[in-house]
């Protein structure tokens, strides 16, 4: 693949976006609640994209800040790359060829507890990826899953499957990680921001340096061309979808408001973009750096 890292500059901060590879995922009446199989391809149509598939990408960032390496969201991980034939799951090649020894990484910043985020922090063998990294977890998220009642009230199915998969991965850390709340400096320059609703505990920060900032949104919105036209539109994938709705159009009037460029994990790569107002909703304009 061509261009697996990009590198900009935030005041004193160095951003590294770097990939770990996409998924295709099907248009069907499964995607979204509360919309049509026809309404999505229309506005997949709309952005020009094919409308039998969307490609669902996955962009990690590396910020070396306070003389810090950081790693935010650590991919589907090295058992995800045997098994898709290294379509993702290419993280931890990907950061080598970006000059970034895995050993090097300082801390890791997870997000949320859904699988293409957390999955990397294990390799194929169960080992740690990083294994010098303090692991930073939102404490609402580490919480909700570790939380045996929760688990044993979780629908079957996609709740069921996530609380497993989560139990697997922190349990082979033996649940060492590092609980953050929001609205504190976490690392130097980046503050953790409440965005919930993908997720109970789901976190977006602000990274700061020199005056300059930058909206990481992880999943804020998981596809340009589908929720930023229609914030109202509730993915399957959101734990409240009412409540992601409303996280989305609260974030997204705030950065055009502020004129705050975001940092996406979901968009295309390498997903820095600017956010604008568009009739009732929004439109995700490719920044060049
Ligand atoms: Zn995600």
């Amino acid at each position: 693949m061509a261009d697996a890292s990009y590198r900009y500059k935030i005041g004193e901060i160095e951003v590294t976006v770097l990939t770990d590879g996409f998924r295709m995922v099907p248009v069907d009446d499964k995607y979204l609640r509360n919309a049509s199989t026809s309404d999505l391809s229309g506005a997949l149509a709309e952005a020009g994209l094919p409308t039998d598939k969307m490609k669902n990408t996955y962009s990690p960032i590396v910020l070396a800040t306070g003389g810090k390496r950081v790693l935010f969201a650590t991919g589907n991980g090295e058992a995800a790359s045997k098994q898709s034939n290294g379509e993702r799951g290419t993280l931890n090649a990907n950061l080598a060829a970006a000059g970034i020894d895995h050993n090097s990484i300082d801390v890791v910043v997870i997000s949320h507890f859904h699988a293409d985020h957390v999955n990397g922090l294990l390799m194929a063998d169960n080992g740690r990826a990083f294994p010098e990294a303090e692991i930073l977890v939102p404490e609402v998220e580490w919480k909700f899953w570790m939380d045996d009642g929760e688990m044993a009230r979780a629908s079957k199915g996609r709740m069921t499957e996530l609380f497993a998969n989560n139990r697997r991965v922190f349990d082979a850390l033996s649940r060492k990680v590092t609980p953050y709340a929001w609205d504190q400096e976490i690392v130097k320059g980046v503050t953790a921001v409440g965005t919930p609703g993908h997720s109970i505990g789901h976190t977006s920060f602000v990274v700061a340096s020199g005056g300059k900032q930058v909206f990481v949104q992880s999943d804020v919105c998981n596809n340009f061309a589908v929720f930023a036209p229609h914030p109202d539109w509730q993915g399957f994938f959101d734990q409240d979808p009412p409540a992601a709705a409303a996280t989305r159009r609260r974030v997204y009037d705030m950065v055009v408001a502020e004129k705050l460029p975001v940092q996406a994990y979901h968009f295309p790569f390498p997903a820095l973009s600017r956010i604008e107002k568009q009739g009732s909703g929004y439109r995700v304009v490719p920044m060049a750096h």
